[in-house]
């Protein structure tokens, strides 16, 4: 059983590695560090996926998937007076930017940056009122010129990610930078530990380039054919000031959430009843709180695993995440430990009788 101060240095790790979506080299040694010693068979694909294998008495396959990737930034354009130019790998919101400090992959290791602002002195109010274009953000790294900036190992192509370490906050809650999905990653890897599968063989999965567009987990489904997926992402929770407790999708604290849907009217994953069931029926039993969760813009690995060949029953595990996207992301180390739970009990309780009943497939 994962107690919650040891499933915080494993996300304190995972979170400190900069891993932005193309270049998960880094954290993928990390990962497979951690996930080796519980496997029986750990290999990586030609995209960067890692995929670590339980074996179980073969009568089906159950994939776990759990993006390493995280939002990032390229360095599009360094200029003759050493500043540099960045464009967005993933969904950023450009409020967050200014002001923060930036860890930048270069080719002689990591540089620090910082993303300039125009002083409030000198600003028009027209000019404060106006939201920064990512395009247009400049970043200082100490350099006075393009060759200055290059001599420090920074080219164009190299990415970086804001500098932020992972703390606790308050009793049982942690900040830091890309719980999007570190804190999904560590579920896995801890699932993936205490989980006994009985008949079925378990496919553990840290995929690549999610939040670019669910890539990696497209490919890994297409090799690992997986009878029956899940997907463990955060999700939503704005259980704060200003939001009506209608549209707070989750809460922090009220457990993992079991996701129904997602996507813009359901484009992303209507999670396929019976898996959504069963981890509802596994909670039950279990005596773990959870929540059911809606998410009306957004979609996880399981989306696209769900379309593999000729379809994969799949489900979504969510751990509610407060400032998604941001340096400042916020969870409930409760929730986490509880989901890495509801997914171990999950994966024991799927038979070989239930993988057929669940593929539902007939000849008529
Ligand atoms: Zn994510």
């Amino acid at each position: 059983m994962t107690g919650i101060d040891e499933f915080y240095s494993t996300l304190k790790r995972l979170a400190e590695t900069i891993s932005v979506s193309g270049s998960e080299d880094w954290i993928r040694e990390v990962v497979i560090g951690l996930l080796k010693p519980h496997a029986d068979e750990v290999y990586t694909d030609a995209l960067g996926n890692v995929i670590a294998v339980k074996k179980g008495a073969g009568k089906g396959r159950i994939m776990i998937a759990a993006h390493m990737d995280e939002i990032g930034l390229m360095v599009s354009h360094i200029d003759k007076n050493g500043f540099l130019r960045i464009q967005a790998i993933g969904g950023w919101n450009p409020l967050v930017l200014p002001g923060q400090r930036l860890l930048i992959r270069g080719e002689k290791g990591v540089v620090r940056g910082v993303v300039g602002l125009t002083p409030p002195h000198i600003l028009s109010e027209e000019e404060a009122k106006k939201i920064p274009e990512i395009r247009k953000l400049f970043v200082d790294i100490g350099a006075s010129s393009r060759e200055e900036a290059e001599e420090m190992g920074v080219r164009v192509g190299s990415v970086a990610v804001i500098e932020r370490s992972v703390e606790r906050l308050g009793e049982h809650r942690a900040t830091g930078r890309a719980f999007d999905d570190r804190v999904g990653v560590a579920v896995l890897i801890h699932a993936f530990a205490e989980a006994e599968p009985g008949d079925v063989d378990l496919y553990a999965v840290a995929t690549v380039q999610e939040e670019v567009g669910l890539k990696g987990a497209r490919v890994a489904a297409y090799r690992i054919s997986p009878d029956v997926a899940l997907a463990l992402d955060v999700t939503i929770a704005a259980d704060v000031p200003g939001v009506p407790e209608e549209s707070m999708i989750t809460k922090l604290g009220g457990g993992p959430a079991i996701k129904v849907m997602d996507g813009r009217g359901g484009s992303g994953l209507l999670a396929h009843p019976m898996v959504r069931g069963k981890l509802e029926e596994v909670a039950r039993e279990k005596g773990i709180p959870y929540q059911l969760e809606i998410l009306p813009g957004g979609t996880t690995d399981a989306a696209i695993i769900a379309l593999n060949k000729e379809g994969v029953p799949a489900g979504t595990v969510s751990i509610p995440t407060r400032y998604i996207h941001s340096p400042v992301e916020v969870l409930d180390l409760r929730d986490a430990v509880n989901t890495v739970k509801l997914v171990a009990g999950f994966t024991e309780s799927i038979t070989g009788e239930w993988i057929e009943k669940v593929k539902g497939s007939r000849i008529l």
